[in-house]
């Protein structure tokens, strides 16, 4: 199912047919605050504090969604909850912060909690900016088309990231950035490069050319490193912010830059065949202050010998690089507000209008019920009278004299 889903929508799978849900945009607008869309029914869940963090009930959500609890079709893995409509699958667990939708992980900021009843609650700030961005992107309140890509290859010059046998990070990144950056020209993008020439640009420069550059998304590209056993490529987004601390500039996007990293995301495990490492949020510093949608990809682990190996290869930075510009379309597609409807507009057919037929004014007989009747009438048509005949208080001036 979840490979049909994929192969109809693209690489993002989002189903936008979730729109069914009873939420119009008008009012997902009238609840946005700092660019964050928030339910209408949120108004309805059953929201509740634990260890100062807000709650809502899987129930609510499920209800919200329309989705129906669903039995792993294998071993059930304990720990696990499914959610799903046939269109649409959530797996919570079975870590406390494991969410997979669509069979992709996307960490959450905030363990999933169970009540003395057993029932699951997800935090508020989770369905928020994980969940509703990636079930419903065309209701994201500031989502705008992308018209400039910005690309940071994040490390160059003395800066030189990870380096092990298997692949040199700022190499790697530079030289996937400028395919990319061709091919994104190929397919009508502006595109902007952070640097160019293996050059050491501060963090507040690459910062700056992303904030300067018109309806922009940011891509920050990056290797990483730990154990040699470790790999899969990862997209991080800024993380929220907790509860009495000030939002940051990156916190305006956080929907759409959730939108984005899933889109890039799936597209790496798709189209370039990378180990899923998640989306996942963190606060890394040039995230913090962009102001616009942005991610941190990490492509995979410099010091894993396969996976180096791999990322330092032509062959493999060239299906990295159709995979982003395929993942950069997708979501490019999804933020065009012209894909709000997909309703085909009916023909206009050119027909002479038919005469209108007008009835003759029955008779008005002098009964009390029909004066009664007409009298509410006579006020309206009294009260409304100045405004179309300026001259009647000049005849009651007149009158009075
Ligand atoms: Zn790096």
């Amino acid at each position: 199912m979840l490979s049909r889903v994929a192969r109809r929508c693209g690489v993002l799978a989002l189903p936008v047919f979730l729109a069914l849900a009873p939420v119009t945009l008008a009012n997902a607008e009238a609840q946005a605050e700092a660019g964050q869309a928030e339910p209408a029914a949120v108004n309805n869940w059953h929201v509740r504090e634990i260890d100062g963090v807000e709650y809502v009930p899987l129930e609510d959500l499920r209800s919200f969604y329309k989705l129906m609890p669903l039995q792993p079709k294998g071993r059930k893995v304990a720990g696990q909850r499914m959610l799903g409509n046939g269109e649409v699958e959530l797996v919570f667990g079975p870590a406390p912060r494991e969410l997979f939708i669509q069979n992709r992980l996307c960490a959450l900021s905030h363990p999933v909690q169970e009540d003395a009843s057993g029932d699951l609650l997800v935090s508020r700030i989770d369905v928020l900016q994980v969940i509703e961005p990636v079930l419903r992107p065309t209701y994201i309140a500031n989502r705008r088309a992308v018209r400039t890509v910005v690309i940071d290859p994040a490390h160059g010059g003395h800066d030189t990231g990870t380096v092990t046998a298997y692949a040199r990070e700022a190499d790697v990144v530079l030289a996937v950035a400028t395919r990319l950056g061709a091919e994104l020209r190929k397919r009508g993008y502006e595109v902007r490069l952070t640097q160019e020439q293996n050059q050491y640009q501060s963090p507040q420069v690459r910062v700056d050319k992303a904030n300067e550059a018109p309806a922009a998304i940011f891509l920050s590209l990056h290797l990483n490193s730990g154990r040699s056993d470790m790999k899969g490529a990862q997209t991080y987004t800024l993380a929220p912010c907790g509860k009495n601390e000030k939002p940051l500039p990156g916190h305006e996007f956080s929907q759409s830059s959730m939108a984005l990293a899933m889109a890039l995301q799936s597209a790496m495990v798709e189209k370039a065949g990378a180990v899923d490492g998640g989306c996942r949020r963190a606060h890394f510093s040039p995230l913090n202050s962009l102001r616009c949608p942005s991610v941190m990809l990490e492509l995979g682990y410099a010091t894993n010998p396969d996976e180096g190996t791999r990322l330092s290869s032509e062959e493999y930075q060239l299906k990295v690089v159709n995979a982003l510009a395929e993942g950069v379309d997708a979501y490019a597609r999804v933020m065009n507000p012209a894909t709000v409807l997909q309703v085909q507009k009916a023909p206009v057919v050119e027909t002479p209008p038919a005469p209108v037929k007008v009835d003759p004014a029955p008779p008005v007989k002098a009964k009390p019920a029909a004066k009664q009747a007409a009298q509410p009438r006579k006020k309206a048509a009294r009260r409304r009278a100045p405004a179309r005949k300026p001259a009647r208080p000049a005849n009651r001036r007149n009158r009075r004299r």
